[in-house]
């Protein structure tokens, strides 16, 4: 849905633009409208769907920006949130110089009393320290129109719902109330009762991620070595269209321009691209013009694309949410997907913790050699070839051909025809990726690792409670160990080939199409 048709003022459809967003998330449409009439809210959507936009936006649309008073007051659990939702907010009403401040334990205080005399209309803050700012009276609440009490689960995990109790006594009776969360506890329901008049209840259905059409590998490596070892898994998998994922902006350029030197058809995104170059990248890729996209999480948020056949984790995702994002982008509408997670040594405790939400045990792979890689690289080139000669009109060619056959063994031009048909690899093209630091080691518990994991528990879950034993009976398959069917020469003449690749017909003439172990 259009940001457009939701309500909102120019500014504030201008600060959208700004952020990048091109559409709104389901929670935002659907809360925007309500919140603007006025209405209670219970919003309840899976982490990472845009839940701090839909109350931040009608927030700043409502507020009265010649007011000097506090006007809404925004209840988040951590500091990290406390402080990510202040620029959210600050961001999206920039346009409107809408005052937001934000306040925290375990910093100044003196310096938050001094920023909180400066007027701001909208505060976000941690329970301890706004119960803290009301007793000193740094803080009037008494004109308080909007409250949000944001990641509720949270709170209720923290054992914040005694704090949140008293703070909502400091505010007026007459107001209008919000609550998200990305789960429903019980004990959250009754504060809806407790606090809230007549909220209307939104929930957005968590995507589940279809596992069973989903293959989903793991692949130890160095940090140092996975580029090759990608590339290497991309001419023996041949994959049709694939995203990459990575952890930072600058891995997005180094590992789109390997891959472009190598002779792949890449590109990435990232928030650092214009919006335009974006959308055209987009456009490309979804018109399979692109084989390979390279993404963050964040720039990929927007994508809605169905014919994805793989999904590689270069960088593992510190939150097993964010793997079931990524990871959802294949194994769409019915098709089969692969997905292949890179994890460092030191990383394996993020790979189980992904395993534990999604109740699937990923298969490990070792890495193809380089010679496996040219073997199976080999295979698709005289794939290709024989299909040049079937289309071509040799009658066309043919002075030339003679020429050529008089100058060179025949050996050698066809040669020279399948060294033009692969890649160049890690010899020919070295690609160095900058060293990025990697996950903090980690400690077992769910809120030890100082960010702010959200593990979420049960929430989401594939539905089928038969996975993971599914999956382990199913190793030693027969799938060889590169996650494809063998890639040999003997086999390429097969029929069997492109049974389920996944292809659509897109790059037919190619043969590239992946073909992936049926299900039994
Ligand atoms: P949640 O609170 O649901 O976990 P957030 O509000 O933190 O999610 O949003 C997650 C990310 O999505 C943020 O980086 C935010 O900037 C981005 N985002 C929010 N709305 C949109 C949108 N409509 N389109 C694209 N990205 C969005
Ligand atoms: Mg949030």
């Amino acid at each position: 849905m259009k940001f457009k048709e939701l309500g909102l003022s120019e500014d504030l459809l201008k600060a959208v633009t700004t952020a990048g967003y091109e559409e709104a998330t389901p929670i935002q449409a659907e809360t925007i409208p309500m919140v603007l009439a006025g209405q209670d809210v219970i919003g309840q959507a899976q982490t990472g769907t845009g839940k701090t936009a839909a109350f931040a936006l009608p927030i700043l649309e409502k507020i009265d920006k010649n007011n000097p008073n506090v006007q809404a007051l925004v209840v988040s659990p951590t500091r990290e949130l406390a402080i990510q939702t202040q620029e959210e907010i600050y961001k999206l009403g920039r346009n409107e110089r809408a005052n937001v401040q934000v306040v925290y334990g375990g910093a100044d205080i003196r310096r938050q009393i001094k920023s909180l005399k400066n007027h701001p209309q909208v505060i976000v803050g941690t329970p301890g320290r706004l119960l803290d700012h009301i007793r000193r009276r740094t803080l009037k609440l008494d004109h308080v129109q909007m409250l949000v009490l944001d990641e509720a689960d949270e709170m209720l995990n923290m054992g914040f719902l005694d704090d949140i109790e008293d703070i909502i006594k400091q505010l007026p009776e007459a107001r209008q109330t919000m609550l998200f969360s990305a789960t429903m506890p019980p004990e959250i329901k009754r504060v809806g009762v407790q606090f809230m008049k007549e909220p209307k209840h939104v929930k957005i259905k968590a995507k589940e991620l279809t596992t069973d059409l989903i293959d989903q590998f793991y692949v130890r490596a160095r940090d140092f070595e996975k580029f090759d070892v990608m590339t290497r898994f991309f001419d023996v998998q041949s994959p049709d269209l694939t995203i990459v994922f990575t952890r930072t902006k600058r891995r997005v350029d180094e590992i789109s321009n390997g891959l472009q030197a190598r002779g792949y058809n890449a590109a990435g995104i990232h928030g650092d691209l214009t919006q335009k170059r974006r959308t055209q990248i987009m456009n490309q890729f979804r018109h399979g013009k692109l084989d390979i996209l390279v993404a963050t999480d964040v720039a990929a948020r927007g994508i809605d694309i169905n014919d994805v056949t793989h999904v590689y984790n270069y960088d593992i995702p510190q939150d097993p949410d964010s793997y079931v994002h990524r990871v959802g982008r294949t194994g769409r509408a019915g098709k089969h997907g692969v997905s292949m997670t890179f994890v460092t040594p030191n990383e394996m405790d993020y790979l189980r913790e992904i395993e534990k939400l999604t109740k699937v045990r990923m298969l490990p792979l070792k890495p193809p050699s380089d010679e496996e890689a040219l073997v199976s690289q080999l295979g698709a080139a005289k794939d290709k070839v024989t299909d040049l000669v079937n289309k071509t009109d040799t009658e066309k060619f043919a002075k030339t051909a003679e020429a050529l056959l008089n100058e060179f063994d025949a050996e050698d031009l066809v040669a020279a025809l399948l060294n033009d048909l692969t890649k160049d690899d890690s010899s020919q093209v070295p690609v160095k990726i900058t060293p990025e630091r990697p996950l903090p080691k980690r400690g077992g518990k769910r809120h030890g690792g100082g960010g702010y994991h959200r593990g979420g528990g049960n929430h989401r879950r594939n539905g089928n409670g038969g996975g993971y034993r599914q999956r382990q009976d199913r190793r030693g398959g027969d799938r060889d160990r590169h996650g494809s069917r063998s890639h040999d020469s003997r086999n390429h003449g097969g029929g069997d080939r492109n049974r389920h690749s996944n292809n659509g017909g897109r790059r037919s003439e190619g043969g590239r199409g992946f073909t992936i172990r049926k299900k039994d």
